[in-house]
């Protein structure tokens, strides 16, 4: 029977690209079963978009001295448009900033104000004195009350996850000013969480009683409800976000952890505005046969598990229409890399954006999807994703296709063979293609993607076997029926694995199908006999290439090192290299402009007392007048070329901006020319 089912991937922050590590987390495992149900042909929709509010996106927006908006813009359109490439299919992928989500966040607030369930309370907050500013969360660090770890925010630890009062933070920092700040008197917003605790408790006992929670998430989440839910602050003292639509609140913002969680809503709202059919994300979110799976990162645990089905809880007690809260959340651990945690300051780890410069979407979708962080932290190494798409992707699976149909098409024709009398080996072939869709079922089903993903390799594997055991090279010469079947059955394995690996390596499985010339079918039809004899297949591609071990270690060697000394060390030059080029200070005596050269200038300049010509590209920058008379740096040794039918004796020394403008090295007028620059 086909499900409706809602799935949800945890909306990235939009201050910075995403890495191999986020990939790991909330989107490819979600990917990878959205595609599986949508195979299974399931009714299934796939919600994501960009969390544009919170510290986080304010605190970069300031280090570069823009307004937050430059920043959102710029990651958003980035992190979409590298989800794209990846090969994630989501219905849609919105962002927090949108008038829609705006409205949504405030709907929420104003029926629980309205119904009088938030709770008013002065508290004391963090303020720094110098800028005249509230400190929210991580614009203040300090030493975590319960374990001690130095970078912990406000209110909140990422290392062990507790959450506390401001006023227990040790040696709180203003992260803008550095200084230790002030506690002060404010307002805010309560949401009476600890309300919730019996409804939670018996939420989450249930949800787990029927559909299986993993152990990490119950861990987690069944460790808050142990210390007891206390009320918590749903508002900030913030310029960036959604105005608390309060009179008596101005200045403040929601909190950024009660709106988000709602962006899964909004941006489902905002597809049926791009659908034209202003009703239909209830039809998922407010039906009650909706199976709602949120895919997450394990620092979002309590997010999903507690604050969400809370908030969800709080609305259905209303006389509105009830939504329909999280039936699962497979929660994935971290993924490391090479050891380490991912880290943009110490660069260690590589954004997907430049992963996918390098190489294509597939190997890296299929090498994270064989060691996803299911249940323990795991490790992203070069090493093991050159093997994986060495020795598995191209020698397993790659070889399986290439030596089937390099056969087919040599001997019959490259259309599929008949089958006639089938021995054991084949009989026993054929009924592990038939099983093999209803066991990776039941690993999806229950969000084992890994294991799924490896047993999917274990079919090739076994392809292969078959292919070695019945020796089709002799028998296209002893016995040509016999190798027929063979080759019909290597086929059908192949047609198999295109449909099974699908939604790990789509971008691959695409081309297999037209290389089979037939197109994907229902999951559960995948291992029957699919291919009829004489079915004509097309000219053979290579789907997966090798990947040297020159690429992978040079990738090994960038690993932390400054993002300015990466150059290789035989780029590197040595004093002596330097000191072949003779930078010698000289005086511009006169300048003009080359005919019919916009971008040229002629100049007479004064070197060591003698004069020569320099034609220089400066001439967009520069009118010829605004350097008459500066002294600049010339490389004096320069071979004489000619540009434009000029002759040019050097160079002079300039910076280029980014938009191509040039700025001119001026030395001091003390400085007499001919002086040595090194
Ligand atoms: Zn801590």
């Amino acid at each position: 029977m086909s499900e409706k089912i809602l799935v949800t991937s945890a909306l990235p922050y939009v201050n910075g690209p995403i890495h191999l590590g986020h990939l790991s987390g909330a989107y490819l495992p979600a990917d990878i079963y959205v595609r599986y149900k949508r195979l299974n042909g399931d009714d299934i929709l796939f919600i994501c978009g960009s969390d544009e509010h919170g510290v986080p996106i304010t605190i970069s927006a300031d280090k570069e001295g823009v307004k937050p908006q430059v920043i959102i813009d710029r990651y958003h359109e980035l992190n979409k448009k590298t989800f794209s490439s990846f090969g994630m299919t989501f219905d849609n992928y919105s962002r927090t900033s949108l008038p829609i989500h705006h409205e949504t966040a405030k709907e929420f607030f104003l029926e629980f104000y309205n119904r009088g369930l938030l709770i008013e309370k002065k508290t004391n907050q963090f303020y720094d004195e110098k800028v005249k500013m509230f400190l929210p969360d991580r614009y203040v660090e300090g030493t975590c009350p319960k374990c001690g770890f130095e970078q912990a925010r406000s209110d909140e630890c990422e290392n062990c996850g507790s959450l506390y009062d401001p006023s227990e933070l040790l040696n709180p920092k203003s992260k803008i000013t550095g200084e230790t700040p002030s506690l002060r008197e404010t307002t805010h917003y309560y949401f009476p969480l600890g309300k919730y605790q019996s409804s939670l408790e018996k939420y989450i006992n249930d949800m787990d009683e029927k559909y299986g929670w993993k152990d990490n998430v119950l861990q987690y989440c069944r460790g808050w409800l142990k210390e007891g839910l206390k009320d918590r602050a749903i508002t900030r003292d913030l310029d960036w976000g959604i105005k608390v639509p309060v009179d008596s609140a101005a200045g403040k913002v929601i909190y950024v952890w009660f709106e988000a969680v709602l962006g899964y809503i909004s941006s489902t709202k905002e597809l049926s505005q791009l659908r034209n059919e202003p009703d239909f994300w209830k039809k998922y979110w407010q039906d009650t046969q909706t199976k709602y799976i949120a895919f997450i990162g394990k620092d979002n645990v309590v997010f999903h598990t507690i604050i969400f089905p809370a908030i969800l809880m709080a609305w259905n007690e209303g006389d509105k229409e009830k939504y329909c809260l999280p039936q699962n959340v497979p929660a994935n651990e971290f993924l490391n890399f090479e050891g380490k945690k991912f880290s943009k300051s110490r660069n260690w780890g590589i954004d997907v954006v430049d992963f996918l410069k390098i190489f294509p979407p597939d190997p890296l979708r299929y090498t994270l999807a064989a060691n996803l962080p299911e249940s323990r932290d795991t490790d992203f190494y070069w090493k093991e994703f050159q093997a994986r798409n060495n020795n598995e992707l191209a020698d397993i699976f790659g070889n399986l296709i290439n030596r089937t149909f390099t056969f087919v098409h040599k001997h019959f024709d490259g259309k599929v063979p008949a089958r006639s009398k089938t021995e054991n080996i084949d009989d026993e072939m054929l009924k592990l293609i038939s099983e093999y869709p209803s066991k990776i079922s039941s690993l999806f089903e229950n969000f084992r993607i890994k294991e799924g993903v490896l047993e999917i390799m274990n079919l090739a594997r076994a392809g292969n076997k078959y292919f070695n055991d019945n020796e089709p090279w002799k028998t296209v010469k002893s016995d040509k029926e016999k190798c027929g079947t063979t080759l019909n059955i290597c086929l059908q394995t192949i047609y198999t694995l295109a449909e099974l690996f699908s939604p790990v390596i789509p971008f691959s499985s695409e081309k297999l199908f037209k290389m089979l010339n037939k197109e994907p079918i229902n999951w559960s039809d995948a291992g029957k006999i699919n291919l009829p004899e004489g079915h004509q297949l097309n000219k053979p591609e290579i789907l997966f290439q090798k990947i040297e071990d020159e690429i992978i270690e040079k990738q090994m060697n960038q690993l932390g090192r400054p993002e300015d000394a990466l150059q290789p060390a035989d780029e590197l030059i040595t004093i002596d290299d330097f000191m072949k080029v003779h930078l010698k200070a000289a005086d511009i005596i006169s300048a003009e402009r080359v005919n019919k050269s916009e971008k040229l200038l002629k100049l007479i300049v004064r070197v060591d007392d003698k004069e020569r010509q320099v034609i220089a590209g400066i001439g967009k920058s520069y009118s010829p007048e605004d350097i008459i008379g500066k002294k600049v740096v010339l490389v004096a040794n320069l071979k004489p070329a000619k540009l434009m039918g000029q002759e040019s004796n050097g160079m002079i020394l300039a910076a280029e901006k980014e938009d191509g403008s040039l700025y001119l090295l001026i030395l001091d007028d003390k400085i007499k020319n001919g002086t040595r620059v090194k």
